[in-house]
């Protein structure tokens, strides 16, 4: 049985990222850059006021001058008809672009003008106390250039990034695909979440949490339905869930005479990378790869049935492959850890590294987590106050309070 580690080793050598394709930018959000984007402007495109205000020459304030000649009133969007020379000035808006001559702006509130005034033929300018050269303007690239390098390959376009990527004139971006995922919650007993079980029934709560965290990493998923614990019905709907990107089945993946899994994946040409992670919940984890003749790979988890350890292996192993899949693989694989310590002694069972639900605290020390009442891999309740997982090695099973550990945030 291999280790966590070797698990996280045994992904980022076989997974491989999807092609390149074209999107709109109104549908990039998600998606991780397959080329550097360049800026097309510079920004700002030219000196501006950052001020209501009366362009100046600075030289003018200097000497003392208080009365302008009022040449004209540039509005943002206009651009000036005159020059401003020694004596004059041009009423500005906020985000119109200086006119010739001008270096500097007074604000509105230092002259003999309200912001709703006509503009006069003469003003009569204040000098704040701090004016220097340049003042109130914000000079043509200040922010960046033409030919700038605004984001580098591999970057992951978040909401935050848009408005950015629309300044500079990335209507079209170059994304990874988005990955095509299929689900296969599998096993005799369940039932859609739509009916009430009735005698050893139980819902299918793993088909729709894998398919919300799928979506949740930009894959669009497939829901294959229910899979029952009989070779023939497997195979077929199995054989259909590998013809995507990826497949992701629960249950029937340990040793158990209805775990079947295995031998089915197998027979469609699954080839097993590895079977069984030493991990607790979720050890009985599969992962193997198909190839087909014309078309991309496809990569398939078989995650163990309990909900908690179907979390645990997205959490870890998938979000792993995910990351790779999409083009994130230049930057951080595996799932975050952050330095925290135990806000409470605590005792873990076993000879397995353990992945326990739990939440930070509202605590002064905020590296301090909380591990939650947790009565192990079938109970989904924890995770409703639930915020990442904490690692306990195996090596230790006594904590005590205060002790470091590793927080893995959700
Ligand atoms: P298995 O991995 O098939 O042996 O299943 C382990 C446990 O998880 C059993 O108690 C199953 O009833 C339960 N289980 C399997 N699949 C699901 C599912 N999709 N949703 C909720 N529980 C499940
Ligand atoms: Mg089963």
């Amino acid at each position: 049985m291999i280790s966590v580690e070797q698990a996280f080793a045994a992904i980022e050598s076989t997974v491989t990222p999807l092609n390149g394709q074209t999107v709109t930018l109104s549908a990039a959000v998600g998606r991780v850059l397959t080329e550097e984007v360049r800026s097309d402007v510079d920004s700002p495109p030219h000196d501006k006021s950052v001020m209501d205000g009366f362009a100046v020459r600075a030289t003018d304030i200097a000497a003392g001058v208080t009365e302008f000649r009022v040449l004209e009133t540039i509005i943002a969007g206009a651009v000036a008809t005159s020059e401003v020379t020694p004596g004059t000035t041009a009423r500005i808006m906020t985000g119109a672009p200086l006119p010739p001559g001008a270096d500097s702006v007074v604000m509105i509130e230092m002259s003999n003008l309200g912001y709703t005034d006509p503009t006069p033929e003469t003003v009569t300018l204040r000098v704040e106390a701090e004016f220097t050269p340049g003042k109130h303007r914000m000079v043509r690239a200040g922010n960046f250039a033409k030919g700038d390098l605004i984001f580098a390959t591999h970057h992951l376009i978040r909401p935050v990034d848009i408005g950015l990527l629309a300044e500079i004139g990335a209507a079209d971006v170059n994304v990874c695909a988005q990955p095509s995922i299929a689900v296969l919650p599998t096993g005799d007993e369940l039932v859609d979440c739509a009916q009430l079980p009735s005698g050893a029934q139980i819902r299918n709560s793993n088909g729709p949490m894998i398919e919300a965290i799928a979506n949740r990493w930009g894959a669009a998923t497939h829901n294959l339905g229910i899979g029952i614990d009989q070779v023939d019905e497997l195979k077929q709907k199995i054989a259909q869930g590998i013809e995507h990107d990826m497949l992701i089945l629960s249950g029937g993946v340990s040793a158990g005479t209805m775990d079947l899994v295995p031998k089915v994946l197998s027979g469609l040409g699954v080839k097993t990378v590895f079977h069984k992670v030493k991990v607790k919940p979720g050890k009985p984890i599969f992962f193997g790869v198909v190839e087909h003749p014309n078309r991309r790979r496809c990569y398939v988890f078989g995650l163990p049935g309990n909900p908690v350890s179907s979390l645990i292996g997205m959490h870890l192993f998938v979000s792993t492959a995910m990351r790779i899949l999409t083009g994130n693989g230049k930057n951080r694989l595996r799932p975050q850890r952050w330095g925290a310590v135990l806000k409470s002694e605590h005792q873990t069972r076993g000879d397995r590294p353990t992945y326990w639900p739990a939440r930070r605290c509202d605590c002064n020390d905020p590296r301090t987590v909380e591990p939650l009442r947790w009565n192990g891999s079938s109970d989904l309740l924890s995770l409703r106050e639930a915020e990442g997982l904490i690692h306990f090695p195996a090596r230790q099973s006594k904590y005590k309070s205060g002790e470091p550990v590793e927080f893995l945030p959700f």
